[in-house]
């Protein structure tokens, strides 16, 4: 499937959770258990943000096993979203959250790399495939997104060849230093197709680009 290329009809922007939008857990801990241990990661509230303001519908997809290894419970896992939502403030609302919270051994259909969190996604809002752009910092991220042939940008470009290399010539996977940088690239490329881009006094209209 060939959906690499930029869609101006992106409708929703699905970003991967634990190292794209917010710190990874420590070392010492193989997930974020309580809500004091989320850090959002520099430029996350003004990204989730940017969205919104484009008109874009931002969702969060992440896998968080913790829930299925019994470290914590659904409503737990409520909560730190809770946390991060107040964290990124009204703006910056993520429109719904997604997460997995099964262990490897329930062999569901939604924990990453499968695309079953992008899937109900689609069929929650009505999103066709090329309508949704996954943001995301792993290879996982990136073959959720392939299987159902969405656009995917990466956030670590450390990770860049691991998930080149699951690509093929032809797909494109463009890399950017963070998640602020990476939606202000992409916002930028599809703002053409956006109602308020042909806007007199649209904020942006002074920037030379
Ligand atoms: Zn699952």
């Amino acid at each position: 499937m060939t959906v690499q290329a930029l869609n101006k009809g992106i409708k929703a922007v699905a970003f991967s959770r634990d190292g794209t939008l917010n710190h990874n857990p420590s070392t010492s801990q193989k997930y974020i258990l309580r809500p004091e241990d989320l850090h959002l990661l520099p430029g996350v509230a003004e990204a989730v943000w940017a969205v919104r303001r484009a008109g874009l519908l931002p969702f969060v997809f992440s896998q968080q096993s913790c829930v299925g290894e019994g470290l914590i419970t659904h409503k737990e896992l409520r909560i730190i979203h809770g946390q991060m939502q107040q964290m990124l403030g009204e703006d910056a609302r993520i429109e719904k959250f997604y997460y997995c919270p099964h262990t490897q051994a329930e062999e569901c259909s939604c924990r990453k790399p499968l695309p079953g969190m992008l899937l109900q996604m689609m069929k929650d809002y009505n999103l066709e495939p090329d309508e949704i752009l996954v943001i995301g910092d792993s290879a996982r991220d990136f073959s959720a997104a392939k299987s159902i042939g969405a656009r995917f940008v990466l956030t670590a470009p450390e990770q860049w060849e691991v998930v080149s290399a699951l690509g093929s010539d032809s797909l494109e996977v463009p890399a950017y230093a963070d998640v602020h940088v990476a939606v202000l690239a992409e916002l930028q490329n599809i703002s053409l197709s956006l109602p308020w881009a042909t806007a007199k006094h649209h904020p942006t209209s002074a920037v030379a680009i």
